[in-house]
């Protein structure tokens, strides 16, 4: 056997593999950057599924037209300036893999303009980058993936049904409008409306996703912990149940995460008043000082690791009692304290 270095095209290959394993994630991580652009406004249109098409436009402060180039280069991120700051993520992204991952495996085009300047578009297609070309557009970015897969065909066997590909695409904007309330979200699918969320409050917003009943039943939690941790959000009391544990919100720090000690928190601090095979709905947001958490556990970023679990467990719990025993007999909704 001979040892040989993969070339960047298989590399990229790979590393596509974990981050862009369906069109739900390719959704994720560019309304991600889009966030972290600071867009107030974020448009998505998909179509089949969003294996044909992927489009996300936004209003935030683009890409210059001297580092478009390097925005799809593999490792190539403006996120984190100090290498330091590794242990203190305050964005959403910082590995520099998404748009270089999602341009081996489909086709890509970034075009962008920045306040003042020109809109220019570079592509790649398969893993092969064209030049940046002068091109129109409105201040914002504009990122479109065509064909997902088209150049790694064995994956492409593994996707879902358009209907199945295009619910998870739904459910992963779906979270991150929950956690950026402030954002308008708009989507389509197959050219048809099916989401329209104007930036709204937390509660507006909440209200939107999870439903008016959801709302009038809710009760609302407030808490605090060690380290500076804050916790708030809203929690279904305990008559508002369902069969399976969907409903189930959970943000740290501005990222939706599906994040088993929080899971766990929320079904410890519900079992005294919970129908045993039943589950609550709640949505919780945590903020607590980026140093506290560690988000670069995992390739797709769901998942962190605290660095004090057994605080933020108790936290959870106590914070999740109190507005539970408050609730009991009584569902408050929103606006009463
Ligand atoms: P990361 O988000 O981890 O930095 P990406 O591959 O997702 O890596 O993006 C690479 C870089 O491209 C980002 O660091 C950012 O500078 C730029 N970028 C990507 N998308 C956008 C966007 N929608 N608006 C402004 N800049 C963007
Ligand atoms: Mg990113």
């Amino acid at each position: 056997m001979t040892i040989r270095l993969l070339s960047p095209t298989t590399a990229n290959r790979i590393a596509a593999g974990e981050v862009v394993e369906r069109p739900a994630a390719v959704v994720k991580e560019l309304v991600e950057n889009a966030l972290d652009a600071g867009a107030r406004h974020i448009r998505v249109a998909l179509e089949e599924g969003g294996i044909g098409r992927v489009l996300v436009e936004d209003d935030g402060q683009g890409i210059p037209e001297a580092e478009l180039a390097l925005a799809v280069e593999r490792h190539a991120t403006s996120k984190l300036p100090e290498e330091a700051m590794l242990f203190a993520i305050g964005t959403l992204g910082f590995r520099g893999e998404a748009l270089p991952s999602i341009g081996a495996v489909a086709r890509l085009s970034v075009t962008s303009r920045v306040p003042g300047g020109e809109a220019h578009v570079v592509t790649v297609e398969g893993g092969r980058k064209s030049a940046v070309r002068p091109a129109s557009g409105a201040p914002g970015t504009r990122v479109e993936v065509l064909d997902l897969f088209f150049a790694t065909p064995a994956r492409r066997k593994f996707l879902r049904t358009p209907r199945a590909e295009a619910d998870a695409a739904l459910d992963a904007l779906r979270r991150l409008a929950l956690a950026w309330p402030e954002v308008g979200f708009e989507a389509t699918l197959d050219g048809r409306a099916v989401l329209n969320l104007a930036p709204a409050k937390r509660e507006t917003r909440l209200r939107d996703l999870l439903g008016t009943d959801f709302a009038a039943a809710s009760l609302p939690v407030e808490g605090g912990g060690a380290d500076s941790l804050v916790i708030a959000g809203l929690a279904g009391g305990p008559a508002f149940t369902k069969a399976t544990a969907t409903d189930q919100h959970f943000v740290v720090n501005r990222r939706p995460v599906r994040d088993p000690l929080l899971r766990t928190a929320l079904r410890v601090a519900y079992r005294e008043v919970m129908t045993p095979g039943r589950h609550p709905v709640a949505a919780l947001f945590l903020e607590l000082p980026p140093d506290e958490v560690d988000v670069n556990v995992h390739p797709m970023k769901t998942e962190l690791r605290f660095r004090d679990g057994n605080m933020v467990r108790g936290a959870v719990i106590s914070a999740l009692r109190r507005a539970l025993g408050q609730g009991i007999g009584q569902a408050n909704g929103f606006g009463q304290a």
